[in-house]
């Protein structure tokens, strides 16, 4: 126990890459997409397989550090200092399977959605990615996994038909329904505290083409244009999934010449159905007058980046909860906040419809068995240095204000800054996710962004 690290018998060992400060490459390995974010671990290794992953597990299980998986720094703010730490990325480990006739995906670690959503769609199938194909598979879905179809096919995680995961005593399992039912179950929504996955199985869903694309309005129509979309969800089968969001795209060269710049409220959705009853259902906020609608049907990769989320990594703040219900006079008071004439530099602001199937128990789901609420909210802006930091945290801050009495909990895929993981579930569900923890991780070898700890007798 704290001993000097034997890095050399860990490089010759390994397959992968083993960095250390001061390596060629252990600056870029050690970056995030949050530039915010300075992680300075002891060491990265970047593993080729599941083998080399364990190998990582036993080796800073003999020296006392502890194991930090990750694939993107989507979320890597709320880990704090990583001093002491064997940063493990999983970028290497991007194979993709897809069982066409079994409607299934076998992915590594390190796969993102970019690497399953085209081959997929190709082939006739959908997978329920989220708003970016940037993250990781393993990452989004270990969270939940809110995407484009949730209104009508659920969570992410309780699409998983099994997990290959390396735990802290340095064994490699598989789970599944049948197989460590405990473990499987945590994994599905708990988030990444109970091992390193290497490996995630997950249903494909058969979708050849789909109605989806934008509305783009006018900025100054933000009350009116979201009081709209507002009444609207209520009407809408649980086949549409949709956001209401005010977006002010900054001036950066990358962004298309119409939106750079400029200031607009949206309306994006995916209706899971054929273009006439997706024209229809669209009708009524379409007679509102859009500068541009793009709806269109697409076969399931043309939706893979209609939330346009930037692709590079920015420095950024975002916050979010989960909203109860969202009244007219919520969103007057959300548009007076943060909307045209408040002052504020949100990029990104955004109320997601949920309900439907998230709200359906079903036998078998995992610890994220249903989202609480209607809606949630997510905003976010560009902190560029420690000042630009202070002023988004103030205006996330105003933006929660303004919708305080529909707060309903946190998701934990939208919690980008460190909190007591017990505010995310519910007290049986984390109870629960502590007994496991205690089973497989009794020393809290593995770190993640929202740890559960391990309970005590
Ligand atoms: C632009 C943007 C859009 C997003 N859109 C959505 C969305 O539509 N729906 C949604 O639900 N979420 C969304 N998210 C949130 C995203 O799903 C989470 O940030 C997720 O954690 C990213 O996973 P990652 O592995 O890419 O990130 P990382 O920061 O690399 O990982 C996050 C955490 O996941 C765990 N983890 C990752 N890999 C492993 C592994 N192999 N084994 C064990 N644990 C692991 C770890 O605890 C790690 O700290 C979005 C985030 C961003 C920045």
């Amino acid at each position: 126990m704290g001993a000097e690290p034997d890095v050399a018998t860990l490089r010759a060992t390994v397959r992968g890459a083993v960095l250390e400060p001061g390596d060629e490459g252990f600056d870029e390995a050690r970056g995030t997409y949050n530039l915010v974010v300075d992680q300075r671990p002891a060491l990265i290794v970047v593993p080729a397989d599941a083998q080399d992953v364990v190998t990582v597990i036993r080796y800073a299980s003999h020296r006392a550090m502890r194991v930090v998986p990750q694939r993107t720094g989507h979320n890597a703010e709320p880990l704090g200092d990583l001093a002491g730490a064997v940063l493990l990325r999983t970028d290497a480990m991007r194979e993709v399977r897809i069982d066409a006739e079994r409607r299934r995906a076998l992915v590594g670690a390190g796969a993102k959605w970019e690497d399953v959503v085209p081959s997929a769609s190709e082939l006739g199938l959908a997978a329920l990615h989220g708003s970016t194909p940037d993250v990781s598979v393993v990452g989004y879905t270990l969270g939940g996994g809110l995407g484009w179809y949730a209104r009508a096919l659920g969570l992410a995680c309780n699409s998983v038909t099994g997990i290959q995961v390396a735990t802290a005593d340095g064994v490699l399992r598989w789970v599944d329904p049948d197989v460590e039912p405990e473990l499987f179950w945590a994994l599905r929504g708990g988030g990444g505290t109970f091992g390193v996955v290497t490996a995630i199985e997950f249903r494909l869903y058969p979708v050849t083409e789909v109605y989806a694309g934008v509305l783009f309005f006018p900025w100054e129509r933000s009350a009116e244009v979201l009081r709209a979309w507002e009444a609207w969800t209520r009407t809408v089968p649980d086949e549409m999934t949709s956001v209401g969001r005010i977006m002010q795209f900054p001036p950066f060269p990358e962004i298309p010449e119409p939106m750079r710049g400029k200031a607009f409220v949206l309306v994006e959705g995916v209706y899971l159905g054929d273009e006439e009853t997706g024209a229809q259902l669209m009708e009524p906020l379409r007679r509102l007058g859009p500068l541009l609608d793009t709806f269109a049907m697409v076969p399931p990769a043309g939706i893979a980046e209609l939330h346009m989320d930037p692709p590079q990594p920015l420095p950024y703040q975002s916050d979010s909860m989960v909203l109860t219900d969202v009244t007219q006079a919520d969103i007057d008071r959300f548009v007076d906040a943060i909307g045209p004439g408040s002052g504020s530099p949100l990029v990104s602001v955004e109320i997601r419809h949920l309900g439907g199937e998230l709200d359906r128990v079903r036998r078998g789901s995992g610890a994220l068995s249903r989202m609480p609420g209607s809606y949630i909210l997510f905003g976010v802006g560009i902190a560029p240095d420690p000042a630009g930091v202070q002023t988004v945290r103030q205006w996330l801050a105003t933006m929660k204000e303004s919708l305080r009495d529909q707060a309903g909990g946190l998701y934990l895929n939208f919690t980008e800054k460190a909190v007591d993981p017990a505010e995310i579930f519910p007290v049986d569900v984390y109870e629960r996710l502590r007994a496991v923890r205690a089973s497989v991780d009794p020393n809290g070898l593995i770190r993640a962004n929202h740890e559960i700890p391990a309970a005590r007798d």
